[in-house]
């Protein structure tokens, strides 16, 4: 596989959307479990990349890097009532609101720090203006400063990419898109299912948009196949998504495409969620030393493409 020239061997990446409470803060009903797996699931995520000695890309939420707030700010423009969460239910839960703590053991450790947004406003609503999108970015990026980090990547909140001309101008150089044409309602689960069964996940290729920005795709979200189907699928055969991740991973050794799989520290609510990623990356780094599969960055997997 070529793009414009530069040969593509294969590679792996994993990205992480890291972001505590702020995940869910505009949901009317945030789901409590998953709120309150954030901090252990962000540590079990670290210690199983450390394990492997495997880096990946964490799209921390830029007010995770502040050590305060007054819960207003004023100075942000924001979609009317943007930080009400954190002025009522979530006053008194500073442990959702900011993470200092576990941002400097990911950057200490090595992993890409990309951005996500300084709030997680989701750039594809109407509602949030280029004015916000714009300040949002700088917001994010002057929080990240203070670990010394710069950012070349960029995950868009629930995957809804948007104002791109502005990233381009914050001086991002690539994002993560979303997968192609998801299918919905009944139709969804069924085709999940058949999915998993079949275990074919793709293969993407990073592309330069119309802004130069790379595009790198995802491949697998590894938390996109719960509930009955889950446990349909893995009576059948074992855990499915630990199936379609290694021949995804077989594929990115043998073929030169890029595999690129992504999830949240919050989707490590038991220990059974913790055993699939534990399996996939451990599976990573087999490859990386039989096969000599790369395991990369976002901006390492941009970085070739431009
Ligand atoms: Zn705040
Ligand atoms: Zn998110």
């Amino acid at each position: 596989m070529y793009a414009r020239g530069v040969p593509v061997v294969g590679a792996v990446v994993f990205s992480v959307d890291a972001e505590l409470g702020w995940g869910f803060h505009d949901l009317p009903d945030p789901p409590t479990p998953r709120v309150e797996a954030g901090r252990e699931g962000w540590l079990t995520l670290l210690d199983i990349f450390d394990r492997y000695d495997v880096p990946a890309t964490w799209a921390v939420v830029g007010h995770l890097m502040l050590d305060s707030c007054d819960g207003v700010h004023a100075d942000l423009p924001a979609i009317d009532g943007w930080f009400d969460r954190e002025r009522t239910s979530w006053r008194d839960r500073p442990d959702l609101r900011f993470g200092v703590d576990l941002v400097r053991q990911t950057v200490d450790d090595d992993h890409e720090i990309a951005c996500h947004t300084f709030s997680h406003v989701r750039f594809g609503d109407p509602r949030v203006t280029p004015e916000i999108a714009a300040a949002e970015l700088a917001a994010a990026s002057d929080a990240a400063q203070r670990f010394g980090v710069e950012y070349d990547s960029i995950v868009f909140p629930r995957n809804a990419v948007g104002h791109r001309d502005r990233v381009a101008d914050a001086g991002f150089t690539c994002y993560r898109s979303r997968e192609s044409a998801p299918a919905t309602g009944a139709g969804r689960a069924a085709a999940k299912l058949r999915d998993a069964l079949t275990a074919r996940p793709s293969m993407v290729e990073p592309t330069v948009d119309e802004y130069g920005l790379v595009d790198v795709p995802p491949s697998l979200f590894l938390f996109g196949f719960e509930g009955w189907a889950r446990t349909v699928a893995t009576a059948i055969g074992g855990d499915p998504i630990v199936r379609q991740a290694r021949n995804g991973i077989d594929r990115a050794a043998e073929t030169d495409g890029v595999f690129h799989m992504w999830l949240h520290p919050n989707n490590l609510c038991t220990p059974r969620d913790a055993r699939r990623v534990d399996a996939i990356v451990e599976y990573a780094a087999q490859c990386r030393e039989r096969d000599g599969l790369r395991i990369e960055t976002m901006a390492e997997a941009a970085a070739r493409v431009r």
